[in-house]
């Protein structure tokens, strides 16, 4: 029999956990429930805190994906980030990017500074503006790209050389765009880091986070971590992403097609100051961007005359809704200075740029001309 080639990530995708019960041949994976299984029958399962059948299929293809050695599924993106933190001692030193996920902010901030890991938060889109702070404290850089609201481009390949030269483990949140537009352990990262709850599980019915390693030895300890602390995701969660990822390249050509479209279209409505979405040629980030990513995606900002304007929207919008989160199937806006980084002190937001006229749209599945109708008559 010829060999059938599978390296495309569609096929991979699509082909998790086929024929992989060999019990039943079932197409789809099982979900094993038991907490517990008996000794002596070496099946390689004694608890499932620490292994469960159905987390195997979903942590080996989450490896598989990203291009690393260990998968690992965790409760939450803010479990996953947690665990990892862990990793760290009283002393240590991290560098995070400055336009970062409000809740990633809030568990340094407020929960690992009084453990004695210190954060310094840079503009990660400034390579040169990460070497200088590095200090001899310093163990980890965790990067966010493109960054959040902002949609800034950090090179990954850069910050990765600048890392391994610096003997820092280098972290990338890869939630925004995902293993289908961006692998960056391919491009010098250590681990990768995910809220599943977005693009991972797609449809805003799922709460969970990953984390992989590129190597044996780091993911050894990254299941230390999580067996651990404990934050596993239950076996019925990981069969839903399971069944998620099967359909995540063609999620992700079409949110990444629609959020140009809509974002050419804001670009011309008078109301709107500016765009900030990576596909557009005068986003700065834009031919990095094209060099170290295979496509946009789903998520971009922009900025309207007033706060006035942008509560206007947010109100008269009626097929996007008002929502926290992103990367679902549904198209969700929000007002990040309120919600998503209201943990984030006012006068950093406003360094930042993150104003009370700044909208998130995390563009959905549905026909791109309905959501441009839905922007019109919100705007006007
Ligand atoms: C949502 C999010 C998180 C946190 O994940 P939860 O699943 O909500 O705990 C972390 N990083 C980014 C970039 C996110 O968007």
């Amino acid at each position: 029999m010829s060999r059938i080639v599978r390296n495309s990530l569609s096929t991979r995708s699509v082909q998790i956990g086929v024929g992989r019960d060999e019990q039943t041949g079932g197409i789809s994976f099982p979900i094993y429930h038991s907490a517990t299984y008996r000794h002596g029958q070496s099946t390689g399962y004694d608890y499932t805190r620490s292994g469960n059948p159905t987390r195997d299929i979903l942590e080996e293809a989450l490896a598989e994906l990203e291009g690393g050695a260990r998968g690992l599924a965790f409760s939450s993106g803010m479990a996953a980030l947690t665990s990892l933190f862990l990793h760290f001692s009283s002393g240590d030193h991290l560098l995070v990017s400055e336009d970062l996920y409000g809740g990633t902010y809030r568990v340094l901030d407020q929960i690992f500074a009084k453990l004695g890991v210190s954060t310094s938060y840079v503009d990660t889109t400034a390579t040169d503006a990460v070497a200088a702070a590095v200090t001899a404290k310093t163990k980890a850089l965790l990067v966010e790209t493109p960054g959040n609201p902002l949609l800034g481009i950090a090179d990954i390949r850069a910050l990765g050389d600048l890392c391994k030269a610096a003997g820092l483990l280098f972290i990338v949140d890869n939630t925004f765009l995902t293993p289908v537009l961006q692998r960056p352990l391919e491009l010098g990262a250590d681990i990768v880091v995910h809220s599943a709850t977005k693009y991972l599980g797609g449809h805003s019915d799922l709460c969970a986070g990953v984390l992989v390693a590129k190597d044996e030895a780091l993911g050894e300890r990254l299941y230390f971590l999580q067996n651990s602390t404990g934050a596993i995701l239950s076996p019925q969660d990981c069969w839903l992403l399971i069944r998620s990822l099967k359909t995540l390249p063609l999620r992700m050509q079409r949110h990444s097609a629609s959020a140009l479209q809509v974002a050419h279209w804001l670009q011309r409505q008078p109301q709107v100051d500016s765009v900030y979405y990576p596909g557009l040629a005068e986003h700065p980030g834009h031919e990095l961007s094209k060099q170290q990513a295979d496509g946009f995606g789903g998520m971009l900002s922009f900025r309207v005359a007033g706060p006035e304007l942008a509560e206007q929207i947010l109100e008269k919008l009626q097929l996007i809704s008002f929502a926290e989160s992103l990367g679902g199937v549904e198209s969700l806006m929000t007002l990040p200075a309120v919600q998503t980084h209201g943990d984030i002190p006012e006068a950093e937001r406003q360094r930042l740029g993150i104003c009370n006229s700044l909208l998130r749209l995390s563009v959905g599945l549905e026909e791109p001309d309905e959501l441009i109708a839905d922007l019109a008559q919100a705007l006007d």
